[in-house]
This record gives C-alpha cells, sequence and structure tokens, in this order.
C-alpha cells in the first residue's frame, strides 16, 4: 500500500464540476500531513481529454483520463468496474470523492470491493495523536465526530464548501496521461439528462433570502414564508430539499450541496434543522437568522441570531409588528 492519494474527479458537459478543485484542495491540505505522497487525479468517460487537461491546468496536478467508450455521461456501474481495477492496482492509502448524489452513488460500493474504509461527509481533517482523523457531522450536525481510518486503504466522500481552491490556474501545469478501458453496465443504463426549464437567478441573486424546512409542517404555512420574504425588497423565498422533494418548492429554490449555494446579506432559516448538506450551501450568508422549536438544533450553531420559538406563532407577530410600525410612521410596510 503506497501512501498517495487519488481524486476522482467529477465533470459534465465538457467541464470539471467545481467540487473536483475542491477535492484537489483537500488532497492538497491532506498531503501536508504525511510522508510525501502523490496526489493523482482521475477522470473517466467517453471524450474527457479537455477537460482532464483543463484540471491539470488548473491544479497543477497529474491527471488520469480513463477513455471508456459509448459511456454516455455517469453511470455507478462503470464507474465501480474502472475504478476497482485501478485501484486494485494502484493501493492507494486515500481515495477522495465528492460527497455528492454521484459520490454518494458509487464511493460505499468501491470501499466494500477494495476492501477499504469509508468516512462520508468529510468537513475537515485533524490530527489526535499523530494520527489523521476525518471531522464529520452526526445526529444532524449537533455533534462533530472525528474519524480514523484503521484500513491500509480508506474512501473519503468530501463535503462541497469546506475547501477553498485556488482561484487561479496552477504556476505550472500537471501531466495528462490517457488510455482507454471496456466496461459496460449491465444493470443500470443513463438514457440521458431532462433539464428544467426553471432558473435559480431569484435565489443566487436575492439580497435577502427566507427559507423553509420540514418545520413549517404544511405547504399552506408557505404562505408565511412568501408574506415574510415580502417586507423586504430584492428577497426571495427558498427551502431545504425535503420541502423541495414534497414538491413545495422547485428545486430551483433549494439550498445545499445538491442545490443552490448562495450568499445573501440576510439569510432567515424557518423551520430548518440545520444538516450539513444544508448548510453548506448558506453558510456565506452575510447575517443568519434562525426560527425552531429545538433550542439545539444545529443551525444554531451558524446564526447570528437564534429565536427559539413555533413559526407558525412567530412569524404572524413579526408581520403584524411591522405592519403596525410602518403604519404608526406613515411608511409602507
Ligand atoms: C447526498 C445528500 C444531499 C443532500 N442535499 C441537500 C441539499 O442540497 N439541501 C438540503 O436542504 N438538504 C439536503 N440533504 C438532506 C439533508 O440531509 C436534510 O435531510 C435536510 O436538509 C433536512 O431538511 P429540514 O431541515 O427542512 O428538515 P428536518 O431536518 O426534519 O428539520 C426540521 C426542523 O424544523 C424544526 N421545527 C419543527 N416544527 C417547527 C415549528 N413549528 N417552528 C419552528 N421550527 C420547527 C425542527 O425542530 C427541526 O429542527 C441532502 C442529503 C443527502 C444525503
Amino acid at each position: 500500500m503506497s501512501q498517495s492519494i487519488v481524486v476522482i474527479a467529477e465533470h459534465a458537459e465538457g467541464q470539471a464540476r467545481p467540487i473536483t478543485y475542491e477535492l484537489a484542495a483537500f488532497a492538497r491540505t491532506l498531503q501536508k500531513e504525511m510522508p510525501s505522497p502523490d496526489i493523482k487525479i482521475v477522470i473517466i468517460g467517453d471524450a474527457v481529454d479537455s477537460v482532464a487537461q483543463a484540471i491539470a491546468r488548473r491544479t497543477g496536478l497529474n491527471v488520469f483520463a480513463i477513455r471508456v467508450p459509448d459511456l454516455a455521461g455517469y453511470n455507478a456501474e462503470v464507474y465501480k468496474n474502472v475504478l476497482t481495477d485501478v485501484l486494485t492496482d494502484w493501493r492507494p492509502s486515500h481515495v477522495c470523492a465528492a460527497h455528492s448524489t454521484q459520490g454518494l452513488d458509487f464511493a460505499p460500493g468501491l470501499a466494500v470491493r477494495l476492501g477499504a474504509a469509508c468516512v462520508t461527509g468529510v468537513e475537515a481533517i485533524v490530527k489526535q495523536d499523530d494520527r489523521i482523523c476525518f471531522r464529520r457531522a452526526v445526529y444532524g450536525g449537533k455533534i462533530m465526530a472525528d474519524v480514523h481510518a484503521n484500513s491500509p486503504m480508506v474512501l473519503l466522500s468530501v463535503l462541497p464548501g469546506c475547501f477553498a481552491p485556488d482561484p487561479r490556474d496552477a504556476a505550472s501545469p500537471g501531466s495528462v496521461k490517457q488510455w482507454t478501458m471496456e466496461s459496460a453496465p449491465e444493470r443500470s443504463f443513463s438514457r440521458g439528462i431532462i433539464r428544467k426549464d426553471a432558473n435559480a437567478s431569484a435565489v443566487t441573486e436575492a439580497d435577502v433570502i427566507v427559507a423553509a424546512g420540514r418545520g413549517i409542517g404544511d405547504r399552506d404555512h408557505l404562505d408565511l414564508i412568501y408574506r415574510l420574504a415580502a417586507l423586504f425588497p430584492k428577497s426571495a423565498v427558498a427551502g431545504s430539499r425535503i420541502v423541495c422533494d414534497n414538491g413545495w418548492l422547485d428545486y430551483a429554490q433549494q439550498i445545499g450541496v445538491t442545490g443552490c449555494t448562495v450568499s445573501p446579506n440576510l439569510y432567515i432559516a424557518c423551520g430548518i434543522s440545520g444538516a450539513i448538506q444544508h448548510v453548506s450551501g448558506m453558510r456565506g450568508s452575510g447575517f443568519i437568522v434562525s426560527i425552531n422549536t429545538d433550542s439545539k438544533a444545529a443551525i444554531f450553531n451558524v446564526s447570528d441570531v437564534c429565536i427559539v420559538e413555533d413559526l407558525v406563532t412567530f412569524i404572524p407577530i413579526l408581520i403584524e409588528t411591522h405592519e403596525k410600525r410602518c403604519e404608526a410612521s406613515g411608511m409602507n410596510p
């Protein structure tokens, strides 16, 4: 087993996804804790040459472009087949994938095939008694756990938004090596991507975001969220994934790792627990106010103002108070 780090690039439509560069930054941070390890980036696809070149230029790391003929987009079976062969040969100590829908689709199964440990949702690297540990949230972000893997190889899924990549190209580009591997999926096929005709710009460009979580309890309570948002100019309504999964809001309004990343001046989180997948999409907000009935909700850890109240009672009082004040001062509410 070599002390080396392998990064699995995530890409779509001829471009590396931003998380690929965050994974490279994560690998560089990990590299500093280890005795002179080597870092390799692997990218898999049918036509990945130009994206491999772009990754090598930006990161300065060596990229291995594995061409799988006729591989249309991402396929978990093919990724697991190809990576099992390559990583069995290389035997790296650390394999880094994105903590994304895609990464979580193939990384745990790949770890089983390689007999490796798997630590998901990694947010930080910490040293404890000279051992490298990976920090991840448990119990919906209420507690952080530092996990040390005892196995010679460990697969890590790294949360987006935790490791900032260098915004410039590296001083000297890495090399790109290419080879072809045959692998055809037997059990699952991609039939293409259907894009929704929705745009997320209202959310990403808003100065104020009022976000609804499962704690709103009922679709009808969304009215409260819209009324609260209407008090602010250039505001937008957003939500947690559960609210979008329920069909209460559009996916273009979802905040988090699998939704939008936002940084408005003010973010009001209503009935949102603060799961790390949500927080990583909004923790860059200027000022965060959270309303939650649970005084120990993880969202309070990243909030400037924590309101322990039932939102169904609190928001109407807040709106009413604001309207009365405006009336008293002759301002438009
Ligand atoms: C790969 C992956 C990707 C994911 N991507 C995302 C993502 O992009 N975005 C995202 O949001 N999630 C994402 N998730 C889901 C995430 O893990 C959480 O499940 C989700 O964020 C929880 O949503 P929530 O806070 O609305 O609901 P819950 O966790 O159920 O929290 C509801 C909160 O409301 C509070 N509450 C209840 N009633 C009231 C009331 N009357 N007044 C005030 N507060 C009340 C409760 O105390 C609780 O804290 C992802 C998960 C995975 C595995």
